[in-house]
């Protein structure tokens, strides 16, 4: 654990108490190293290992965003597989208490269409997807991005292995212009630095080599 406090953060004093309830007090390396500029808007290119709080690090800064009043899909998480989508989305879930009604819903395929598009017609803040049912809803026209301000790539590394490119890039191509792009990935292979210099404008680029 880094010795800096999450209340050195421009944070709103709601969400530093929702923080101190969970048990939350002190950054981990990422989120001391990425905090400051995702506050700021900065794009973020991160390496860094299991376990080491991705999660809070781009929940903290999405949140800060989110306007709970306008029911539109504002951030949008994209992860590999459902069991992390689903991790995701209970975390994010557990840092935005300090919000009344943020939506948060879960996309992913081996899973029934219907009830999805279901809930969906009640709108969402945000969605965390794998990225083939997300482009199945895009398809059907379910799901639109025209309002998102935060888009990340959680896992990065196993997307592309799983043979999702094509899908991430049509995806990223149906947001606005105008957002913050966050990449997470174990490795940087050629391709992920392929599609950080497509999409990313100045990213700060950091590693994280502890778990703490
Ligand atoms: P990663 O995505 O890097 O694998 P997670 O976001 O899943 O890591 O976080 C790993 C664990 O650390 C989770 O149980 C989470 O609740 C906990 N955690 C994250 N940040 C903090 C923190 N600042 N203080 C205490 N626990 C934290
Ligand atoms: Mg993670």
């Amino acid at each position: 654990m880094s010795s800096a406090p999450f209340s050195q953060l421009p944070l709103p004093p709601r969400a530093l108490e929702n923080l101190t309830q969970m048990g939350y007090t002190q950054m981990t390396e990422i989120q001391a190293q990425s905090l400051p500029a995702l506050l700021s808007g900065r794009d973020l290119i991160a390496q860094a290992k299991t376990g080491s709080g991705k999660t809070a690090a781009f929940g903290i800064g999405l949140l800060t965003r989110l306007n709970p009043k306008l029911f539109a899909v504002q951030s949008l998480i994209l992860c590999p597989t459902r069991e992390l989508a689903t991790q995701v989305a209970s975390e994010l879930r557990r840092l935005a208490r300090y919000l009344d009604n943020i939506k948060i819903l879960t996309l992913c395929g081996g899973q029934p269409i219907g009830p999805q598009i279901g809930s969906l017609e009640h709108g969402a803040h945000i969605l965390v997807a794998t990225p083939g049912r997300l482009c199945d809803h895009l398809r059907k026209g379910t799901v639109e991005l025209n309002q998102l301000n935060t888009l990340v790539l959680d896992e990065a590394d196993r997307m592309l292995d799983m043979g999702f490119e094509a899908d991430i890039r049509s995806i990223i191509g149906q947001t606005p212009e105008k957002r913050q792009t966050l990449l997470f990935s174990a490795t940087y292979p050629e391709q992920i630095e392929a599609i950080s210099a497509a999409y990313q404008f100045d990213p700060l680029r950091i590693e994280v080599e502890s778990q703490h």
